[in-house]
């Protein structure tokens, strides 16, 4: 009977399962174009599930609407009024492509992740969740940046998804039993829900105006739900350091004003994707570098004299 099994040949199911994860990846890239035009209009995104086209309103038939390859096909033009369609949409179809099958090379029974420098995972289950997060994220993203604001679907459906993930798969936490994890999510929630919120207070109060909007509030305390309080640090470290030094080159180059608003839930959203690629090597790299605790030995040596 083993033998039979050894004689059959071996399922490229890592192969297979690295092209899903880009075809994926291109398919929620165009599905996340549809949210970040209708999301913030209050257009349903089910029906009519049909794309359609921003400047002549045609219906975009499926043969003109394959995600990545259209664009480019069309020479980044609609088919029928020859308008321009904006860049944004292929750059949305493409990073969703990049971001999905990084994730996947997180999954690490071969190495690659390493090879990439990927901070592996060894549980299947977390990666659906990390594309999840990323598909939020991205829409977050690109909504604030045009409208300046963070939809509740995401923040607060954040929040909501990420307390369920935690409860289903608790390896996302590091933890063995729901009831660990959902601790970790809770406490990661609280974490960043209100050290942001003290930050939009404090803000308020000394700048006399809304130096944080709340959105960012709630998008933060969706991202510890589903990765701990370890990345909200990481988060308002890494967020308030970009944020500053691409607010700074914005003013040097003379495009907004000193005291202008920029939209600070795209730092928050760039932080949590760089902590899910990269961020547990960071953080225990950064805990190698703290002195280590005096053991128990060290005491016994003291205790002697
Ligand atoms: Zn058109």
């Amino acid at each position: 009977m083993p033998n039979e099994l050894a004689a059959l040949p071996q399922f490229p199911w890592y192969l297979y399962l690295t092209l899903l994860s880009v075809t994926l990846g291109a398919c929620f890239g165009s599905f996340l174009n549809v949210c970040i035009y209708r999301i913030p209009k209050e257009i349903p995104t089910g029906k009519p599930s049909r794309s359609f086209c921003p400047h002549c309103d045609k219906t975009i038939p499926w043969f003109y609407n394959i995600p990545l390859l259209s664009y480019i096909i069309l020479g980044g033009k609609c088919k029928f009024c020859e308008k321009k369609i904006s860049l944004r949409y292929f750059l949305v179809e493409c990073l969703t492509t990049i971001l999905f099958l990084l994730v996947w090379l997180k999954f690490d029974p071969s190495g690659t992740a390493r090879v990439l420098g990927l901070d592996p995972v060894g549980n299947i289950y977390v990666i659906p969740v990390y594309m999840l997060m990323t598909f939020g994220l991205i829409l977050g993203t690109f909504v604030d940046i045009e409208h300046l604001i963070l939809p509740d679907r995401v923040t607060l459906g954040g929040i909501a998804a990420g307390l369920i993930c935690s409860a289903l798969v608790p390896a996302l936490h590091g933890a063995d039993t729901i009831l660990e994890s959902l601790k970790s999510a809770a406490i990661g929630g609280a974490l960043g829900w209100f050290s942001l919120w003290g930050v939009a207070i404090f803000g308020k109060m000394i700048f006399k105006k809304d130096a944080m909007g709340f959105g960012d509030v709630k998008l933060l305390g969706a991202i510890g739900t589903f990765l701990g309080w370890e990345a909200v640090l990481f988060n308002i470290f890494v967020s308030s350091l970009l944020g500053a030094i691409v607010g700074i080159s914005f003013v040097k180059a003379g495009k907004k004003e000193m005291g202008s608003q920029i939209p600070f839930g795209p730092f928050i959203a760039l932080a949590a994707i760089l902590w899910i690629l990269w961020g547990p090597t960071w953080w225990q790299a950064y805990m190698d570098l703290m002195p280590a605790p005096i053991d128990s030995s060290v005491i016994e040596m003291m205790n002697y004299k």
